[in-house]
């Protein structure tokens, strides 16, 4: 049985910012329910506002403490460790970088995953859990694969690097080569990209074999558009980079089991309406059952696309529709939307913040989810809505045109609404587009029909994992 280490920076239902979380909080169960690899996933220990809650606080077993050596210092380091739903999580106890509030967004960050990575490494000298493949997750864990690729922590291990979103890289000073980390000055080059060190372009340098979130993705990421920098060693190292499609944990995204919705329903078109009735008066919404709702939820950054909504979405209000939007970010963004609420009160309704089981009721009380992504590796809210029969209305790119095929009024094949361009009038058409097929009960039933067949499990993008563990090639 391999044993796998993943390495990353956030993990459900610990802590979240976003669908990495999702990912290594659901993959590990279902490759150990193979019964092919033994995979653990070691994170660092949040503490405050987004920390680690009880009762998973209250489980932690220490398993040991050690200094971890950072450039010419010493940091205290304690590795404690919990089981959850058959899967073992480490996590790394520092309160000089972790002790903090929140996650991310500190000038140091940097330095926080290398001392991250650093810990990592030397946890797997120190402890009985030898794994055979390193698995590093985004710029967080670039540079533990960089450093257990050159000091090989265990003899032949191998590293493997995902990609989940190549926009954010982890830069630092050059001079924290010598501050902050531990390996040969001839090991400066994997490192350095324009001047700067560089933790995601480590770990692609250095992985045995790299993979990213969707095919789709896997291709675009070699171009200077979507490459963010990176595309020319994306192509220098292309034979050893494959996409795989993320899934979801269908159990805990099902419409028929989850407890925070009004109503469970499968393929119910009228139960689904009682779900909308519901979120339409918990929101001092208009009760109106045949007024189509449509749904933003996301974080609120450039990435999704939100310029194009900012372009024509007051056009598009004027139309009889409903507007529920959950998120926060930047605040060019929060402010449009709080525009727009305090211009159409009874059409928008607008909740900044993250709210976990307030999505899932927006996602079962919506007909329609609107992700007109910039870029989108992959995208989880898509398939989240998917599952909650929210048809999902998005730009062909990346994991969105790898999920979501464009409904056919002749054959009535397809799975949501989608657009090419990067171009609001794009997505105003196939908005206007969802309230022709909303109001023709013939469309709209066999959409619900096709999404409700669709499957984004886990199991077959496992056995690609499998795979590139064991070290068959793709091609
Ligand atoms: P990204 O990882 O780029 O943010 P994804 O679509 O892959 O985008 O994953 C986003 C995840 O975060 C989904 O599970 C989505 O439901 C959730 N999410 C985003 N914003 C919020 C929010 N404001 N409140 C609750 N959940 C949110």
């Amino acid at each position: 049985m391999k044993k796998i280490l993943f390495v990353a920076s956030e993990c459900t239902p610990f802590y979240k910012s976003g669908g990495l979380a999702d990912v290594i909080g659901s993959l590990p169960q279902y490759l150990n329910a193979t019964k092919k690899c033994d995979v653990r996933v070691i994170l660092p220990l949040y503490d405050g506002v987004e920390g680690l809650k009880e009762p998973f606080r209250n489980a932690l077993k220490e398993e040991m403490i050690f200094q971890t050596q950072v450039g010419w210092r010493f940091q205290y380091t304690r590795i404690l460790s919990l089981i959850h739903q058959g899967v073992t999580y480490y996590f790394v106890d520092n309160l000089q970088y972790f002790g903090r509030g929140g996650m991310y967004g500190y000038g140091d960050d940097g330095e926080r995953f290398v001392f991250f990575s650093n810990a990592v490494i030397e946890f797997i000298y120190r402890g009985d859990f030898k794994p055979d493949v390193l698995h590093g997750h985004d710029w967080q864990a670039g540079a533990a694969v960089a450093i257990c690729n050159i000091k090989k922590p265990v003899p032949g291990i191998q590293t493997v690097f995902t990609i989940h979103n190549i926009k954010y890289q982890g830069y630092l000073m050059y001079d924290a080569f010598d501050e902050l980390l531990t390996i040969e000055r001839e090991h400066f080059a994997g490192f350095e990209w324009n001047g700067m060190l560089n933790l995601m372009k480590a770990g692609l340098f250095h992985a045995d074999k790299i993979t990213t979130v969707s095919p789709t993705y896997a291709e675009e990421i070699k171009t200077p558009f979507y490459g963010e920098g990176l595309e020319t060693i994306l192509q220098m190292r292309s034979r050893d980079l494959l996409g795989i499609i993320n899934g979801i944990d269908a159990n805990d995204y099902n419409s028929m089991k989850d407890k925070n919705i009004h109503v469970n329903f499968k393929s119910s078109i009228p139960k689904k309406k009682e779900n909308k009735l519901y979120l339409q008066e918990k929101l001092n919404l208009p009760v109106k059952e045949d007024i189509p709702v449509f749904a933003i939820i996301t974080r609120m950054v450039e990435q999704k696309g939100l310029h194009l909504v900012m372009r024509i979405m007051e056009e598009f209000i004027q139309q009889d529709v409903q507007l529920v939007v959950l998120g926060n970010g930047e605040k060019e963004f929060e402010n449009y939307f709080l525009m727009l609420q305090s211009k159409y009160p009874e059409k928008v309704h607008v909740t900044l913040g993250f709210n976990e089981s307030f999505s899932r009721e927006i996602y079962a009380g919506s007909d329609f989810f609107i992700m007109p992504s910039l870029f989108e590796p992959c995208g989880l809210s898509q398939l989240i809505a998917l599952q909650y029969k929210s048809i999902p209305i998005v730009r062909e790119t990346g994991g969105l045109k790898d999920t979501v095929q464009p409904y056919n009024e002749h054959t009535n094949e397809g799975t949501g609404l989608t657009f090419a361009n990067y171009n609001a009038h794009e997505l105003l058409d196939r908005l206007h587009y969802a309230l022709f097929i909303y109001h023709n009960p013939s469309h709209y039933k066999h959409l619900i029909q096709n999404v409700a067949k669709v499957n984004n499990s886990w199991i077959q993008s496992a056995n690609q994992y499998i795979n590139i563990y064991r070290g068959e090639s793709h091609e």
